[in-house]
């Protein structure tokens, strides 16, 4: 269309396993230096959306658009240097290794010298304010303190958009608000456009600019937060019609 930002959406996205459909004609877009949320109860295809948005899953039709251009058939390696990357639900780190070269290995991999990515990973850690877990062995880290490398390592990619998979699952409240303060720098500060999946929806809601609503594969509403609040199919799709 006519939109000039240089965005991340999907357009038109259907995912079928043989005959059933965990995604159905969805159409969402993410803007750089933005928060957007999405929410769906459990089975709707969030999941699925953020693996066709970042290369894990290509949709059966439809189209993944970075800058306007078609990626949907970019693997996920690709797309994370073309600079979407994600976290996920599990830790999913290197355990036999540091936290920071858990994050240098990522530098490396991306060409970088050992030694600058060592540097990037310390800077990446101070940033984020975690700089004490650096030499921290990452088997038997603290489940926030896992959650928050997840992030430091997708950040190694300096990503123009950032998709977090639950980021805040078993976080106290406490805990969840720093997480919450945390996407809005990536954002506000890094311009990066944030992908926020989360089941808790009070997060979403107070971090997002524009909130997506999936029920049953399908995008049943969008808006800011008075409209996902006030919207009548957002109540059935939680609590049952
Ligand atoms: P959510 O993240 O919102 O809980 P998912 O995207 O994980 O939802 O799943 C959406 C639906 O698609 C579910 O019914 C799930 O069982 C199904 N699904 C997800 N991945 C696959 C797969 N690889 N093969 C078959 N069905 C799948």
């Amino acid at each position: 269309g006519g939109d000039n930002t240089f965005s991340l959406a999907a357009s038109g996205v259907t995912v079928a396993f043989g005959g059933f459909k965990a995604l159905t004609d969805v159409t969402l877009t993410v803007t750089p230096g933005a928060i957007h949320g999405l929410i769906g109860p459990n089975g709707a295809g969030k999941t699925t959306l953020v693996n066709v948005l970042t290369g894990f899953q290509e949709p059966t039709t439809g189209r993944i658009l970075l800058g306007g251009r078609d990626v949907g058939a970019h693997p996920a390696h690709l797309l994370r240097r073309e600079g979407v990357a994600r976290t996920f639900q599990a830790g999913r780190l290197f355990t036999g290794l540091d936290v920071l070269d858990n994050l240098a290995v990522t530098g490396v991999g991306l060409g970088h010298s050992r030694h600058a990515s060592e540097v990037e990973a310390m800077r990446v850690l101070s940033w984020m304010g975690v700089a004490d877990l650096a030499e921290k062995p990452a088997a038997g880290l603290p489940y926030t303190d896992e959650r928050r490398v997840g992030i430091a390592r997708a950040l190694m990619f300096a990503p123009s958009f950032l998709l977090l998979d639950e980021p805040a699952a078993g976080m106290s409240e406490a805990e969840a608000d720093d997480l919450a303060a945390l996407i809005a720098r990536v954002a506000g500060e890094l311009g990066t456009g944030v992908l926020l999946i989360e089941h808790n929806v009070g997060l979403v809601l107070s971090v997002s600019s524009h909130v997506y609503v999936l029920d049953a594969g399908q995008v049943i509403e969008e808006g800011d937060r008075s409209a996902i609040t006030a919207s009548q199919r957002v109540r059935d799709a939680y609590f049952g019609a």
